[in-house]
């Protein structure tokens, strides 16, 4: 398991204008960001995803074109689904 990391999107919660931590969603398939005063999850909007990082060489990572949340790291040619490198929402919202 590649440690998971923290990252926040580029944009505030429109429930309370605080971050919104991006966070591996309740049923688990996909990423949600949450907001941190309140937990409220939205849909991750691509427009706001900040850069990430791959968990092994830390060199920014690109996403696949025509995907969702699979980012490439053209360094390790590896290749990571989101979901895989952010924290579990019961990590950070128990
Ligand atoms: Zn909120
Ligand atoms: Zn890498």
């Amino acid at each position: 398991m590649p440690p998971k990391h923290i990252y926040y999107s580029k944009f505030p919660s429109l429930c309370h204008n605080a971050s919104n931590v991006i966070v591996k969603s309740k049923n688990g398939e996909y990423v949600t960001q949450n907001c941190t005063t309140c937990g409220n999850a939205d849909p991750l909007d691509i427009s706001g995803v900040p850069t990430f990082y791959c968990p092994v060489c830390n060199k920014s990572v690109e996403r696949v074109k025509r995907t969702k949340s699979l980012y490439d790291c053209r360094h390790c040619k590896i290749k990571w689904e989101l979901a895989t490198i952010v924290p579990d929402w019961k990590e950070l919202f128990p």
